[in-house]
């Protein structure tokens, strides 16, 4: 095996799958899977859609592009780039917008390529991240529902990320509310009432969750089994279906101290050390160019990580029972923002087992 490696536990992740659909399923709601944690690699994603979801989600296209061989709507989680509106409609079933300019695009590239391009309008309901602001809801539809090669098909809040605002049940409500006035104002029918992310799986836990919500768009939830408002474990998923893995290339006793006038590190910092006398360091191959530091955490829980730079990675083995070597492994749990970083770097192995 080469590393360093992020290893994916396939076994584990269709069991997270089943279990979320299940939970989903129980109250009405579909389930719209989010790949851009692991970059759209597409044996995950076929995990994904064998465990039964009803949706692929991505914030870039180019993943998206990967799963043209699967038979799934395809959802555009990030708000479209006019740049990129002819892939858009290529490539993804439905768009999530809020932009009148973008959609009059993406009617133009839907009219040019004879397709149906269906979208979901993105309302803020406080997070500040994208969406219109409940006010200018109506004179929003008015100005797209016209529009050929186009369809209106629902519409969808985000919360938990920018803001960091915790999904409740009157937000959701609210949502809700916002789709039935809508659909009573221009006599249509709203498919889809898309209420966030894997924050919103804290309410669907406590069965807290509006009649009329009927979508969530969930990543975190299924890669790591965890509701993303208070880090509650969802029961019955394993948190463990990701394992980074370095190999050890030094390990030697030194000073826990630098030896000299200290300057400036690698990144341009003054670093500050406290002296905890001789300690055994072992240095890893691997670096922040290959996974985020601040995210993971060795799986022996005696070994400190104590710092990184491009690609070495410094490790405090002193109080460790283990006998490690040179040329030994070293495993890391990681969180869905380290899962990210090690699928984006192109040095990472990704292993399945
Ligand atoms: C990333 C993203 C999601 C999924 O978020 P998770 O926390 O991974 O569940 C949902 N919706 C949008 C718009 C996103 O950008």
């Amino acid at each position: 095996m080469k590393y360093p490696a992020l290893k994916i536990n396939l076994k584990k992740l269709h069991s997270n799958v089943e279990t979320i659909v299940k939970l989903c399923k129980e109250k009405n709601i579909s389930v719209a899977a989010v790949t851009k944690a692991f970059c759209g690699n597409p044996q995950i994603a076929k995990v994904f859609v064998d465990g039964g979801v009803d949706y692929l989600a991505d914030s870039r296209i180019e993943n998206l592009k990967k799963y043209a061989n699967f038979n799934i709507h395809k959802i555009l989680l990030r708000i479209p780039m006019i740049s990129q509106a002819t892939d858009v409609v290529t490539y993804s079933d439905i768009s999530l917008n809020s932009e009148v300019s973008t959609i009059k695009e993406l009617s133009k590239a839907a009219l040019l390529l004879k397709k149906i391009h269906k979208v979901i309008i993105m309302i803020d309901l406080g997070d500040l991240r994208e969406g219109i602001l409940p006010i200018h809801i109506e004179d929003f539809v008015k100005k797209i529902v016209t529009l050929e090669g186009i369809k209106l098909v629902g519409i969808g809040v985000n919360l938990n990320c920018y803001g960091g605002v915790i999904p409740t049940y009157s937000t959701l409500k609210n949502l809700v509310n916002i789709g039935k006035k809508l659909e009573t104002t221009f006599n249509l029918n709203l498919d889809i009432i898309s209420g966030g992310n894997s924050g919103s799986l804290n309410l669907l836990l406590e069965d807290n969750i509006p009649t009329g919500l009927n979508n969530l768009r969930i990543g975190e939830g299924i890669l790591l089994g965890v509701e993303t408002s208070f880090q509650n474990l969802i029961p019955d998923t394993y948190n463990d279906v990701f394992t980074f893995c370095a190999e050890i290339i030094e390990l030697k006793d030194k000073p826990s101290v630098p030896i000299g006038t200290i300057g400036l590190n690698a990144f341009g910092k003054q670093p500050i050390f406290e002296d905890k006398g001789i300690m055994t360091r072992g240095i890893l191959a691997c670096g922040i160019q290959d996974i985020s530091l601040e995210q993971i955490t060795p799986k022996d829980t005696s070994i400190e990580l104590i710092g990184a730079s491009s690609d070495h990675m410094i490790v405090d083995l002193t109080k460790t029972n283990i006998k490690y070597k040179v040329g030994d492994i070293l495993e890391f749990n990681v969180s869905y923002g380290s899962i990210l970083s090690a699928s984006t770097s192109e040095y990472v192995q990704i292993e399945f087992y």
